[in-house]
Protein backbone atom coordinates (compact mmCIF):
# COMPACT_ATOMS: atom_id res chain seq x y z
CA UNK A 1 0.00 0.00 0.00
CA UNK A 2 1.74 3.41 -0.62
CA UNK A 3 2.57 5.59 2.26
CA UNK A 4 -0.11 7.90 3.77
CA UNK A 5 0.46 11.66 1.86
CA UNK A 6 1.65 14.38 4.77
CA UNK A 7 -0.67 16.52 5.41
CA UNK A 8 -0.47 20.95 6.80
CA UNK A 9 -2.83 22.81 7.11
CA UNK A 10 -1.14 25.47 4.68
CA UNK A 11 0.80 24.54 1.98
CA UNK A 12 2.50 26.89 0.53
CA UNK A 13 4.33 26.39 -3.36
CA UNK A 14 7.05 28.78 -4.45
CA UNK A 15 10.06 30.10 -1.61
CA UNK A 16 10.49 34.11 -3.87
CA UNK A 17 9.48 37.11 -2.75
CA UNK A 18 5.51 36.16 -2.20
CA UNK A 19 6.01 32.95 -0.77
CA UNK A 20 8.55 33.80 1.72
CA UNK A 21 6.48 36.75 2.67
CA UNK A 22 3.63 35.09 3.29
CA UNK A 23 4.87 32.61 5.19
CA UNK A 24 6.27 34.80 7.63
CA UNK A 25 3.52 36.81 8.20
CA UNK A 26 1.11 34.14 8.68
CA UNK A 27 3.96 32.86 11.35
CA UNK A 28 3.37 36.08 13.13
CA UNK A 29 -0.12 35.96 13.09
CA UNK A 30 -0.65 32.87 14.32
CA UNK A 31 2.71 31.19 15.35
CA UNK A 32 0.80 27.93 16.35
CA UNK A 33 -0.22 27.50 12.33
CA UNK A 34 1.65 24.68 10.67
CA UNK A 35 2.56 25.46 7.36
CA UNK A 36 4.95 23.68 4.65
CA UNK A 37 6.55 25.96 1.96
CA UNK A 38 7.37 23.67 -0.97
CA UNK A 39 10.44 25.62 -2.91
CA UNK A 40 13.45 23.53 -4.32
CA UNK A 41 15.70 26.32 -5.60
CA UNK A 42 18.81 26.77 -3.16
CA UNK A 43 19.10 30.19 -3.18
CA UNK A 44 16.77 33.23 -3.79
CA UNK A 45 17.06 36.28 -5.77
CA UNK A 46 16.64 39.75 -5.34
CA UNK A 47 15.84 40.63 -8.43
CA UNK A 48 14.75 44.10 -8.63
CA UNK A 49 18.50 44.91 -8.25
CA UNK A 50 19.41 43.04 -11.12
CA UNK A 51 18.65 46.00 -13.15
CA UNK A 52 21.28 48.20 -10.81
CA UNK A 53 24.05 45.80 -11.35
CA UNK A 54 23.17 45.93 -15.47
CA UNK A 55 24.15 49.80 -14.44
CA UNK A 56 27.36 48.97 -12.24
CA UNK A 57 25.55 50.55 -9.67
CA UNK A 58 25.09 47.35 -7.47
CA UNK A 59 27.04 44.15 -6.17
CA UNK A 60 25.52 40.65 -8.06
CA UNK A 61 26.57 38.85 -4.86
CA UNK A 62 24.67 41.14 -2.83
CA UNK A 63 21.10 39.89 -4.05
CA UNK A 64 21.54 36.41 -3.73
CA UNK A 65 20.76 34.25 -0.17
CA UNK A 66 21.10 30.91 0.68
CA UNK A 67 16.89 29.82 0.29
CA UNK A 68 17.46 28.08 4.47
CA UNK A 69 18.84 30.81 5.62
CA UNK A 70 15.35 32.97 4.75
CA UNK A 71 12.49 29.94 5.35
CA UNK A 72 10.79 31.38 8.53
CA UNK A 73 11.27 29.47 12.23
CA UNK A 74 8.75 26.60 12.47
CA UNK A 75 7.99 26.46 9.46
CA UNK A 76 8.60 22.97 7.30
CA UNK A 77 10.52 23.28 4.16
CA UNK A 78 10.33 20.59 1.61
CA UNK A 79 12.89 21.07 -0.51
CA UNK A 80 11.45 19.64 -4.25
CA UNK A 81 9.20 20.95 -7.46
CA UNK A 82 5.73 20.82 -7.27
CA UNK A 83 4.58 18.98 -10.43
CA UNK A 84 0.60 19.64 -9.89
CA UNK A 85 -2.09 19.87 -8.09
CA UNK A 86 -4.92 17.40 -6.53
CA UNK A 87 -8.11 19.80 -5.76
CA UNK A 88 -10.47 17.47 -5.01
CA UNK A 89 -7.83 15.34 -3.05
CA UNK A 90 -6.58 18.78 -1.26
CA UNK A 91 -3.28 17.59 -2.40
CA UNK A 92 -0.28 19.19 -3.98
CA UNK A 93 1.50 16.53 -6.27
CA UNK A 94 5.86 16.63 -5.65
CA UNK A 95 8.41 15.98 -8.60
CA UNK A 96 9.38 12.71 -7.19
CA UNK A 97 5.68 11.29 -6.98
CA UNK A 98 4.90 12.18 -3.16
CA UNK A 99 2.25 13.91 -2.31
CA UNK A 100 1.40 16.41 0.50
CA UNK A 101 -2.27 17.44 1.63
CA UNK A 102 -3.66 20.62 2.81
CA UNK A 103 -6.38 22.11 4.51
CA UNK A 104 -5.52 25.48 2.23
CA UNK A 105 -3.24 26.32 -0.58
CA UNK A 106 -1.15 29.24 -1.67
CA UNK A 107 0.50 29.38 -4.82
CA UNK A 108 3.12 31.60 -5.73
CA UNK A 109 5.53 30.03 -7.74
CA UNK A 110 6.39 33.31 -9.99
CA UNK A 111 7.01 33.01 -13.83
CA UNK A 112 9.03 30.82 -16.26
CA UNK A 113 11.47 32.74 -18.73
CA UNK A 114 11.25 31.15 -22.09
CA UNK A 115 14.90 32.13 -23.50
CA UNK A 116 14.17 29.76 -25.93
CA UNK A 117 11.20 31.64 -28.00
CA UNK A 118 13.91 33.52 -29.79
CA UNK A 119 15.87 31.59 -32.09
CA UNK A 120 19.51 31.46 -31.66
CA UNK A 121 19.37 33.38 -27.98
CA UNK A 122 20.75 30.78 -25.68
CA UNK A 123 23.52 29.40 -27.85
CA UNK A 124 24.70 33.08 -27.72
CA UNK A 125 24.07 34.63 -24.11
CA UNK A 126 26.92 35.70 -22.17
CA UNK A 127 29.05 36.38 -25.45
CA UNK A 128 28.89 38.70 -28.19
CA UNK A 129 27.55 41.30 -27.22
CA UNK A 130 24.08 39.85 -26.08
CA UNK A 131 23.21 40.18 -22.57
CA UNK A 132 20.28 40.31 -19.97
CA UNK A 133 19.40 41.77 -16.67
CA UNK A 134 16.95 39.02 -16.30
CA UNK A 135 19.77 36.45 -15.01
CA UNK A 136 21.79 36.54 -12.01
CA UNK A 137 24.78 35.37 -14.13
CA UNK A 138 24.57 37.84 -17.31
CA UNK A 139 23.35 41.64 -15.35
CA UNK A 140 27.14 41.60 -14.38
CA UNK A 141 27.75 40.98 -18.10
CA UNK A 142 25.33 43.74 -19.28
CA UNK A 143 27.47 46.09 -17.67
CA UNK A 144 30.44 45.10 -19.03
CA UNK A 145 29.57 45.52 -22.57
CA UNK A 146 27.92 49.03 -21.49
CA UNK A 147 30.95 50.23 -19.90
CA UNK A 148 33.49 48.84 -22.91
CA UNK A 149 31.39 49.53 -25.73
CA UNK A 150 33.43 52.70 -27.82
CA UNK A 151 30.55 53.42 -30.59
CA UNK A 152 28.34 52.06 -32.97
CA UNK A 153 24.74 50.52 -32.14
CA UNK A 154 23.04 49.07 -29.21
CA UNK A 155 19.78 47.49 -29.26
CA UNK A 156 17.13 46.67 -26.10
CA UNK A 157 14.50 44.81 -26.43
CA UNK A 158 10.97 44.11 -24.43
CA UNK A 159 8.73 41.29 -24.96
CA UNK A 160 4.53 41.08 -25.19
CA UNK A 161 2.93 41.21 -21.98
CA UNK A 162 2.50 40.14 -19.19
CA UNK A 163 6.36 40.42 -17.82
CA UNK A 164 7.46 41.02 -14.37
CA UNK A 165 8.99 44.36 -14.12
CA UNK A 166 7.41 45.92 -17.17
CA UNK A 167 9.56 48.84 -16.87
CA UNK A 168 12.73 46.51 -16.28
CA UNK A 169 13.50 46.69 -20.47
CA UNK A 170 13.60 50.58 -20.56
CA UNK A 171 15.52 50.54 -17.08
CA UNK A 172 18.40 49.24 -18.63
CA UNK A 173 17.90 51.56 -22.05
CA UNK A 174 18.38 54.62 -20.27
CA UNK A 175 21.40 53.63 -17.77
CA UNK A 176 22.95 52.22 -20.53
CA UNK A 177 22.03 55.74 -22.57
CA UNK A 178 23.34 57.78 -19.98
CA UNK A 179 26.81 56.17 -19.34
CA UNK A 180 27.33 56.34 -23.18
CA UNK A 181 26.90 60.15 -22.95
CA UNK A 182 29.04 59.65 -19.23
CA UNK A 183 31.91 57.76 -21.90
CA UNK A 184 31.57 60.43 -24.60
CA UNK A 185 31.04 57.81 -27.17
CA UNK A 186 28.71 57.65 -30.12
CA UNK A 187 26.04 54.74 -29.55
CA UNK A 188 23.13 54.47 -31.55
CA UNK A 189 20.69 53.06 -29.15
CA UNK A 190 17.36 51.59 -30.03
CA UNK A 191 14.31 49.72 -28.19
CA UNK A 192 12.08 47.28 -29.62
CA UNK A 193 8.50 46.71 -28.18
CA UNK A 194 5.31 45.18 -29.86
CA UNK A 195 3.71 47.51 -27.97
CA UNK A 196 2.08 51.03 -29.49
CA UNK A 197 3.80 53.09 -25.99
CA UNK A 198 7.10 53.05 -23.50
CA UNK A 199 4.54 52.07 -21.00
CA UNK A 200 0.85 50.69 -20.09
CA UNK A 201 -0.18 53.73 -18.01
CA UNK A 202 -0.22 56.91 -20.41
CA UNK A 203 0.46 59.32 -17.29
CA UNK A 204 3.79 57.67 -17.09
CA UNK A 205 4.19 56.77 -20.91
CA UNK A 206 3.73 59.94 -21.83
CA UNK A 207 6.76 61.22 -19.48
CA UNK A 208 8.93 58.81 -20.77
CA UNK A 209 8.23 59.98 -24.68
CA UNK A 210 10.72 62.99 -22.75
CA UNK A 211 13.44 60.71 -21.45
CA UNK A 212 13.54 58.65 -24.67
CA UNK A 213 13.86 61.73 -26.64
CA UNK A 214 16.09 63.39 -24.34
CA UNK A 215 19.34 60.36 -25.09
CA UNK A 216 17.86 60.60 -28.88
CA UNK A 217 16.68 56.97 -27.87
CA UNK A 218 14.79 55.19 -31.73
CA UNK A 219 11.69 53.92 -30.33
CA UNK A 220 10.30 51.10 -32.04
CA UNK A 221 6.87 50.24 -31.64
CA UNK A 222 4.98 46.67 -32.72
CA UNK A 223 7.83 44.97 -33.31
CA UNK A 224 8.71 41.44 -31.75
CA UNK A 225 12.27 39.64 -31.57
CA UNK A 226 12.43 36.58 -32.87
CA UNK A 227 16.08 35.77 -33.91
CA UNK A 228 19.57 36.43 -32.90
CA UNK A 229 22.99 35.54 -34.97
CA UNK A 230 25.28 36.09 -31.78
CA UNK A 231 28.29 35.52 -34.48
CA UNK A 232 26.98 37.75 -37.34
CA UNK A 233 25.48 40.51 -35.02
CA UNK A 234 22.24 40.61 -35.80
CA UNK A 235 18.58 40.67 -34.47
CA UNK A 236 16.01 39.93 -36.31
CA UNK A 237 12.45 40.89 -35.67
CA UNK A 238 8.62 40.67 -36.82
CA UNK A 239 6.72 43.86 -37.28
CA UNK A 240 3.05 44.66 -37.34
CA UNK A 241 0.06 42.32 -38.00
CA UNK A 242 1.45 40.71 -40.67
CA UNK A 243 5.23 39.97 -39.29
CA UNK A 244 7.20 41.04 -42.08
CA UNK A 245 11.19 40.22 -40.94
CA UNK A 246 13.51 42.94 -40.37
CA UNK A 247 16.61 42.54 -39.55
CA UNK A 248 19.29 44.49 -37.55
CA UNK A 249 23.02 45.17 -36.80
CA UNK A 250 24.12 44.84 -33.01
CA UNK A 251 27.47 45.62 -31.44
CA UNK A 252 25.52 45.33 -27.93
CA UNK A 253 21.61 43.68 -27.53
CA UNK A 254 20.11 43.37 -24.22
CA UNK A 255 17.09 41.08 -24.59
CA UNK A 256 14.15 40.84 -22.09
CA UNK A 257 12.97 37.34 -23.20
CA UNK A 258 9.49 36.07 -23.40
CA UNK A 259 7.27 35.32 -20.13
CA UNK A 260 5.14 32.81 -19.35
CA UNK A 261 2.94 30.70 -16.72
CA UNK A 262 5.33 28.47 -15.11
CA UNK A 263 4.38 24.73 -17.01
CA UNK A 264 3.04 23.02 -14.39
CA UNK A 265 0.34 25.72 -13.46
CA UNK A 266 -0.98 25.81 -16.92
CA UNK A 267 -1.20 21.88 -17.24
CA UNK A 268 -2.71 22.23 -13.89
CA UNK A 269 -6.52 22.51 -12.52
CA UNK A 270 -5.62 25.86 -11.81
CA UNK A 271 -5.13 27.72 -14.71
CA UNK A 272 -7.98 29.45 -16.87
CA UNK A 273 -6.78 29.46 -20.56
CA UNK A 274 -4.70 31.63 -20.41
CA UNK A 275 -2.20 29.44 -18.63
CA UNK A 276 -2.05 31.56 -15.57
CA UNK A 277 -3.46 30.84 -11.62
CA UNK A 278 -7.48 31.51 -11.99
CA UNK A 279 -7.83 34.12 -8.95
CA UNK A 280 -10.75 36.90 -8.12
CA UNK A 281 -8.13 39.99 -8.55
CA UNK A 282 -9.45 41.50 -5.32
CA UNK A 283 -9.13 38.73 -3.06
CA UNK A 284 -6.88 36.79 -4.18
CA UNK A 285 -9.01 33.27 -4.13
CA UNK A 286 -9.22 31.20 -6.66
CA UNK A 287 -12.27 30.98 -8.89
CA UNK A 288 -11.87 27.55 -9.03
CA UNK A 289 -11.08 26.17 -6.01
CA UNK A 290 -12.34 28.06 -2.84
CA UNK A 291 -9.38 26.87 -0.50
CA UNK A 292 -6.60 27.85 -2.58
CA UNK A 293 -4.95 31.51 -3.23
CA UNK A 294 -2.79 33.02 -5.53
CA UNK A 295 -0.22 35.79 -5.56
CA UNK A 296 2.94 37.26 -6.88
CA UNK A 297 3.97 36.56 -10.69
CA UNK A 298 1.68 33.29 -11.59
CA UNK A 299 -1.46 34.71 -10.98
CA UNK A 300 -4.50 36.03 -13.68
CA UNK A 301 -4.66 39.51 -11.58
CA UNK A 302 -3.56 42.34 -14.26
CA UNK A 303 -1.43 44.00 -12.15
CA UNK A 304 2.33 44.89 -13.04
CA UNK A 305 4.28 42.30 -12.26
CA UNK A 306 6.16 43.53 -8.98
CA UNK A 307 8.02 42.97 -5.68
CA UNK A 308 6.02 45.97 -4.89
CA UNK A 309 2.18 44.23 -5.64
CA UNK A 310 3.51 41.29 -3.65
CA UNK A 311 4.06 43.54 -0.33
CA UNK A 312 0.26 44.77 -1.30
CA UNK A 313 -1.07 41.47 -1.47
CA UNK A 314 0.34 39.60 0.99
CA UNK A 315 -2.17 41.30 3.77
CA UNK A 316 -4.77 40.47 1.78
CA UNK A 317 -4.04 36.75 0.95
CA UNK A 318 -2.88 36.30 4.52
CA UNK A 319 -6.32 38.07 5.89
CA UNK A 320 -8.34 35.76 3.86
CA UNK A 321 -6.51 32.69 4.35
CA UNK A 322 -7.53 33.03 7.94
CA UNK A 323 -10.71 34.03 7.23
CA UNK A 324 -10.85 30.50 5.39
CA UNK A 325 -9.41 28.45 7.76
CA UNK A 326 -10.60 29.83 11.03
CA UNK A 327 -14.44 30.65 9.19
CA UNK A 328 -14.27 34.80 10.66
CA UNK A 329 -12.11 38.25 10.25
CA UNK A 330 -13.15 40.18 7.66
CA UNK A 331 -12.62 39.97 3.66
CA UNK A 332 -9.36 41.87 2.71
CA UNK A 333 -8.87 43.01 -1.04
CA UNK A 334 -6.23 43.88 -3.34
CA UNK A 335 -6.33 47.32 -5.30
CA UNK A 336 -4.03 46.37 -7.97
CA UNK A 337 -1.09 48.46 -6.81
CA UNK A 338 2.65 47.95 -7.79
CA UNK A 339 5.52 50.49 -8.24
CA UNK A 340 7.72 50.91 -10.97
CA UNK A 341 11.42 52.73 -10.14
CA UNK A 342 12.02 53.41 -13.79
CA UNK A 343 16.22 54.44 -13.91
CA UNK A 344 16.07 57.54 -16.17
CA UNK A 345 19.61 57.98 -15.27
CA UNK A 346 22.50 56.44 -13.13
CA UNK A 347 21.07 58.84 -10.21
CA UNK A 348 17.73 59.55 -10.76
CA UNK A 349 14.72 57.73 -10.87
CA UNK A 350 10.87 57.98 -12.24
CA UNK A 351 8.78 56.26 -9.29
CA UNK A 352 5.66 55.09 -11.22
CA UNK A 353 3.42 53.79 -8.93
CA UNK A 354 -0.45 52.66 -9.59
CA UNK A 355 -3.38 50.62 -9.49
CA UNK A 356 -5.97 48.74 -11.94
CA UNK A 357 -7.02 50.42 -14.57
CA UNK A 358 -4.11 52.70 -14.64
CA UNK A 359 -4.77 55.08 -11.23
CA UNK A 360 -1.55 56.98 -10.05
CA UNK A 361 -1.44 56.38 -6.81
CA UNK A 362 2.18 57.91 -5.64
CA UNK A 363 3.33 57.01 -2.41
CA UNK A 364 4.60 61.01 -1.81
CA UNK A 365 2.42 64.26 -2.86
CA UNK A 366 5.05 64.79 -5.56
CA UNK A 367 4.64 64.79 -9.37
CA UNK A 368 5.72 61.22 -9.58
CA UNK A 369 6.84 61.97 -13.25
CA UNK A 370 9.55 64.13 -12.06
CA UNK A 371 12.91 62.03 -12.40
CA UNK A 372 14.50 62.54 -8.72
CA UNK A 373 17.79 61.88 -6.85
CA UNK A 374 15.89 60.91 -3.73
CA UNK A 375 14.23 58.57 -5.24
CA UNK A 376 17.51 56.27 -6.56
CA UNK A 377 18.53 56.71 -2.60
CA UNK A 378 15.24 54.96 -2.19
CA UNK A 379 15.80 52.50 -4.73
CA UNK A 380 19.50 51.56 -4.18
CA UNK A 381 19.78 52.02 -0.20
CA UNK A 382 16.54 51.73 1.27
CA UNK A 383 14.20 49.47 -0.85
CA UNK A 384 16.57 46.27 -0.47
CA UNK A 385 16.33 46.37 2.94
CA UNK A 386 12.80 47.09 2.82
CA UNK A 387 12.35 43.90 1.03
CA UNK A 388 14.93 41.70 3.47
CA UNK A 389 13.26 42.76 5.84
CA UNK A 390 9.00 41.54 3.86
CA UNK A 391 11.01 38.53 3.51
CA UNK A 392 11.23 38.28 7.57
CA UNK A 393 7.34 39.14 7.69
CA UNK A 394 7.98 42.79 8.50
CA UNK A 395 6.18 44.57 5.97
CA UNK A 396 6.41 48.32 6.72
CA UNK A 397 4.53 51.21 6.28
CA UNK A 398 2.03 51.42 2.76
CA UNK A 399 0.55 54.79 1.97
CA UNK A 400 0.00 55.36 -1.80
CA UNK A 401 -3.37 56.65 -2.43
CA UNK A 402 -4.87 58.30 -5.62
CA UNK A 403 -3.92 62.05 -6.44
CA UNK A 404 -4.24 64.41 -9.14
CA UNK A 405 -1.69 66.28 -10.84
CA UNK A 406 -1.82 68.64 -13.88
CA UNK A 407 -2.36 66.90 -17.28
CA UNK A 408 0.57 68.94 -18.41
CA UNK A 409 4.09 66.70 -18.49
CA UNK A 410 6.40 68.41 -16.21
CA UNK A 411 9.63 69.54 -17.47
CA UNK A 412 11.81 66.01 -17.77
CA UNK A 413 15.81 66.19 -16.99
CA UNK A 414 16.94 62.34 -16.51
P1 LIG B 1 9.70 34.83 -7.51
O1 LIG B 1 10.26 35.79 -6.53
O2 LIG B 1 10.34 34.75 -8.85
O3 LIG B 1 9.69 33.39 -6.82
C1 LIG B 1 9.09 32.26 -7.39
C2 LIG B 1 9.59 31.04 -6.61
O4 LIG B 1 8.86 29.88 -7.01
C3 LIG B 1 11.07 30.75 -6.89
O5 LIG B 1 11.79 30.68 -5.68
C4 LIG B 1 11.04 29.43 -7.62
O6 LIG B 1 12.17 28.62 -7.37
C5 LIG B 1 9.76 28.79 -7.08
N1 LIG B 1 9.24 27.75 -7.95
C6 LIG B 1 9.20 27.74 -9.30
N2 LIG B 1 8.73 26.57 -9.75
C7 LIG B 1 8.43 25.82 -8.64
C8 LIG B 1 7.91 24.51 -8.47
N3 LIG B 1 7.63 23.73 -9.51
N4 LIG B 1 7.72 24.07 -7.20
C9 LIG B 1 7.99 24.86 -6.13
N5 LIG B 1 8.52 26.11 -6.26
C10 LIG B 1 8.73 26.58 -7.51
N6 LIG B 1 9.86 44.25 -8.82
C11 LIG B 1 9.71 45.45 -8.19
O7 LIG B 1 8.85 45.58 -7.33
N7 LIG B 1 10.52 46.52 -8.48
C12 LIG B 1 11.52 46.42 -9.38
O8 LIG B 1 12.25 47.40 -9.61
C13 LIG B 1 11.71 45.16 -10.06
N8 LIG B 1 12.70 45.04 -10.97
C14 LIG B 1 12.93 43.81 -11.53
C15 LIG B 1 13.99 43.69 -12.41
C16 LIG B 1 14.29 42.46 -12.97
C17 LIG B 1 15.46 42.35 -13.93
C18 LIG B 1 13.51 41.32 -12.64
C19 LIG B 1 13.85 39.97 -13.22
C20 LIG B 1 12.42 41.44 -11.78
C21 LIG B 1 12.11 42.68 -11.23
N9 LIG B 1 11.03 42.87 -10.37
C22 LIG B 1 10.83 44.08 -9.75
C23 LIG B 1 10.00 41.80 -10.24
C24 LIG B 1 10.06 40.99 -8.97
O9 LIG B 1 11.33 40.43 -8.77
C25 LIG B 1 9.01 39.87 -9.07
O10 LIG B 1 7.77 40.43 -9.43
C26 LIG B 1 8.86 39.15 -7.74
O11 LIG B 1 10.05 38.46 -7.43
C27 LIG B 1 7.67 38.18 -7.80
O12 LIG B 1 7.63 37.35 -6.67
P2 LIG B 1 7.12 35.83 -6.79
O13 LIG B 1 7.25 35.25 -5.44
O14 LIG B 1 5.82 35.80 -7.49
O15 LIG B 1 8.16 35.14 -7.79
Amino acid sequence: MPAMPTRHTLVIVGGGAAGLTVAASLKRARPELDIALIEPAQFHYYQPAWTLVGGGSYRIDATRRPMASLIPKGVRHVAAAVAGFDPVAKQVLLADGQRIGYQALVVAAGLQLDWHKIEGLADTLGTNGVSSNYRYDLAPYTWQCIEGLRGGTALFTQPAMPIKCAGAPQKALYLAADQFRRAGVTVQSHFYTPGAAMFGVPFYAQALDKVVAHYDIAAHFGHQLVAVDGPGRTATFEVGPDKQRVTQGFDFLHVVPPQSAPEFIRQSPLADASGWMAVDKHTLQSTLHPDIFGLGDCTTTPNSKTAAAVRAQVPVVVANVLRQLLGSGNEARYDGYASCPLTTSRGKIMLAEFCYDGVVTPSFPLDPRVPRRSYWALKKHYLPQLYWQMLRGKLGLDWHAPRTFPAAVPAITP
